[in-house]
């Protein structure tokens, strides 16, 4: 495995693979890997000549006050996974070099952005979008993998290479859970024990809401009373949101029908966790 830091670099390794004919799978993360992005690292391995998995913290999509400085960062570690899973090329930039002091550029992909996760985190996706696209430019891949842990990250940037016209075809995988069902997450390495015990509640409340889906419920604003109710009783446990919406517009559902995503942001101390569920009925 490679380990290259430079953009002109990564770009020049990715025409000479181009013209050799051979196709490009692109797992881009922020690090302190686990087995979600394994998973992601896995399916390109398979359905590609050669995977390119990317480590950047990105600044774009932290919000003053957000967690950027004290992110989880493990390079070591990191490299170890992707060497070891055999990754072809750890794409390691630095800030600087993505972001130098005359940057200007961003890019928003409108009414998704905006919406669930947007309303507490603004700017959030419109970071996201813009390191996709730069880094989608840069290591220009036939596949990039994401997962459905970020549903709405998902949907952004599906929307934002169906737009722009980008060459890439994007692949959506499904979440990687711990034995007790929380969601993979490097943020979950901040929880103490008594938070991460806490924290499986968000994926019972999940499940809890596709149960009353099956038994027959049929209106939303029932099945989150009962997911906040659960939620509340968890005294560490902050809702930030929980809504059903459309799975591909992110519309909120008036009422259960078609392909819904139940998703949720829960606090618990200074942590935020988000998990989602998708449903069709
Ligand atoms: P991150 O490093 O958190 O930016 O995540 C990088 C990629 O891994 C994103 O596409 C995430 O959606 C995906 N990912 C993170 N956690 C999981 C998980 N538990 N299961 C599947 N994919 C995940």
């Amino acid at each position: 495995m490679k380990i290259i830091s430079s953009i002109a670099q990564m770009q020049s390794w990715s025409c000479r693979a181009h013209r050799q004919g051979k196709s490009i799978g692109f797992v881009p993360t922020m690090g302190c890997l686990h087995q979600g992005h394994l998973s992601l690292i896995r399916r390109s391995l398979k359905e590609n000549d050669l995977t390119v998995v990317s480590i950047f913290v990105n600044p774009a999509q932290f919000g003053p006050g957000e967690d950027f400085k004290r992110y989880p960062r493990n390079f070591r570690r990191d490299s170890h996974l992707c060497r070891e899973n055999g990754v072809d090329i750890l794409f390691h930039p630095g800030v600087r070099a993505m972001y130098p002091d005359e940057y200007k550029t961003y890019v928003e992909v409108e009414g998704l952005s905006n919406v669930l996760c947007g309303v507490s985190r603004p700017g959030h996706f419109r970071g996201v979008s813009t390191v996709v696209l730069k880094l989608l430019q840069i290591v220009w891949p036939q596949r990039a993998y994401f997962g459905q842990k970020d549903a709405q990250q998902a949907l952004v940037i599906r929307q934002m290479v169906k737009d722009l016209n980008l060459a890439v075809k994007i692949k959506i995988l499904p979440i990687i859970r711990e034995r007790d069902g929380l969601a993979m997450s490097s943020r979950n390495s901040y929880l103490d024990a008594g938070q991460r015990k806490e924290a499986i509640i968000l994926y019972s409340a999940l499940q809890t809401a596709v149960g009353m889906i099956k038994s027959g419920h049929r209106a939303p604003r029932e099945i989150i009373a009962r997911m906040r109710e659960m939620i509340s009783k968890t005294p560490g446990a902050r809702i930030d949101y929980i809504k059903i919406v459309q799975s591909d517009s992110l519309k909120e559902a008036s009422v259960i029908k078609g392909r819904l995503l139940i998703a949720l942001a829960v606090y618990f101390g200074s942590t935020r966790l988000i998990d989602n569920l998708t449903i069709k009925v």
